[in-house]
């Protein structure tokens, strides 16, 4: 029954009394009991609705009028969200239970960094207790200074790779974090233990086999230098096969130079970089040297900023030779090379742009890969080792930046190293 209808009805109600009340000469005194009936009636449906309130998942009392239509209402809401709440309860628990059987260590942590959750594969990775250690503060528990110092500085866009414990057996760690939420952060644990080793054992064979061809290689080119001093003592057709022998020797060294420069590199990239760099310094060593090996070439410095980085001198010095130099390679002569050094809002650029062949768009997401070229007759006839920008890219990485390529087929090419700006 609605509203209206209960009003109308005891309108009535009242106006009836009140005339039967007039009659007998009480209409005022009988206005006033049914006032006070309706008063006591609704006062009892009150109570009803406040004593169902304490146990609602009982059915409701059966009211009248407008109090049934309040409980039925109640009721019908009631169930609703108990309903949205257990199949919540159900996603979360589903949730739960493949993020538990995952093999990876999963550990929920809420705004201020406390454990909410965490499954049991993370025992053996961080050395927490499932779930005992739930409601403790995650950087108590877990020592490694690398994972906490990741944990709390708040930049997941890269993942943490570290060495979590040292000896006989090793255990490197991969960490991945994810916030959501309200401040709330999900990480993923993972023993990449195998895949480091392999890649280290990749590593030492390319070194040890580089190495190793080094010393019967310098031999070769050694004898193949006093004998072609003295050309005169050979017919014309050795000549020619000695000279061949000669460029090629020498180019092998130059690979093996690379190979073994960039497995430095590599093997290096996790040991922390503190140097300043006095990049006008860098850019005018290079210049002098250029001017021996490459006579010919024009380099411009342009050196917009003062602002220094911090890095492997070497390192560097050997990224941004090995970008000029294919800059000048692949660039007719006499091109000048442009080398910048500029602040771009937060960031450092040291760019190098030149003029020259410029490169197609299919080949830049390929060209920092080892011994990737563009066209192999451009690179053998400049004696390029396919290896000079794979170093480029490493070094970038080592020393906390990155490389970005631009190239315009027929127009140049520039390649700029990316640095955080400090300060
Ligand atoms: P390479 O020793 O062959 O020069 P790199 O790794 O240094 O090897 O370069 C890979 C390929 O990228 C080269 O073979 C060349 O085709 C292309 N390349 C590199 N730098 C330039 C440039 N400045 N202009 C045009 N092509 C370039």
């Amino acid at each position: 029954m609605t509203w209206v209808a209960v009003t109308s009805r005891a309108l009535l109600l009242i106006t009836v009394v009140a005339f039967v009340g007039a009659l007998y000469g009480y209409p005022q005194e009988a206005v006033i009991l049914v006032l006070l009936g309706i008063c006591g009636f609704s006062y009892h449906q009150m109570r009803r609705v406040q004593l169902w309130l304490r146990t609602p998942e009982k059915m409701p009392p059966d009211a009248f009028g407008p109090w049934g239509e309040v409980l039925s209402r109640m009721y019908f809401l009631q169930r609703n969200s108990q309903e949205a709440q257990a199949q919540l309860q159900v996603t979360v628990d589903y949730l739960q239970d493949s993020f538990a059987a995952m093999r990876d260590g999963v550990v929920m942590v809420d705004t201020n960094g406390c454990i909410k959750w965490l499954n049991r594969s993370l025992e053996p990775l961080l050395g927490l207790h499932c779930p005992e250690d739930t409601g403790q503060m995650l950087t108590n528990l877990v020592r490694a200074p690398e994972f906490n110092r990741y944990f709390l500085a708040m930049d997941y866009s890269a993942p943490l790779q570290y060495l979590a414990s040292a000896g006989d057996n090793p255990l490197y760690l991969r960490v991945e974090i994810t916030p959501f939420g309200e401040g709330e952060r999900i990480l993923f644990v993972r023993d990449v233990t195998k895949a480091v080793l392999m890649e280290k054992m990749r590593r030492e064979f390319v070194a040890n086999v580089s190495h190793e061809l080094r010393t019967p290689l310098t031999v070769i080119s050694g004898y193949l230098g006093s004998i072609l001093t003295d050309t005169k003592a050979f017919p014309e057709h050795y000549l020619k096969a000695l000279k061949q022998m000669g460029q090629q020797a020498e180019r092998m060294e130059n690979l093996l130079n690379d190979l073994l420069w960039l497995s430095r590199i590599e093997s290096e990239q996790h040991i922390s970089v503190h140097e300043s760099i006095d990049v006008r310094g860098l850019f005018n060593e290079l210049r002098d040297d250029l001017v021996e090996s490459h006579p010919n070439s024009i380099l411009v410095l342009n050196i917009a900023t003062d602002k220094t980085i911090f890095g492997d001198y070497r390192q560097l010095y050997s990224a941004v030779s090995n970008l000029v130099i294919n800059a000048i390679k692949y660039s007719p002569e006499g091109t000048p090379v442009t080398l910048s050094w500029i602040l771009q809002g937060h960031k450092l650029c040291l760019q190098v742009s030149d003029h020259g062949l410029g490169i197609d768009a299919s080949h830049i997401p390929r060209l920092t890969e080892r011994f990737y070229r563009v066209d192999d007759s451009r690179s053998s006839a400049t004696g390029g080792t396919g290896l000079g920008l794979a170093i480029v890219k490493h070094v970038a990485a080592a020393n906390h930046g990155q490389l970005n390529i631009e190239s315009i087929l027929g127009e140049g090419s520039t390649f700029t190293l990316v640095f955080r700006a400090r300060g």
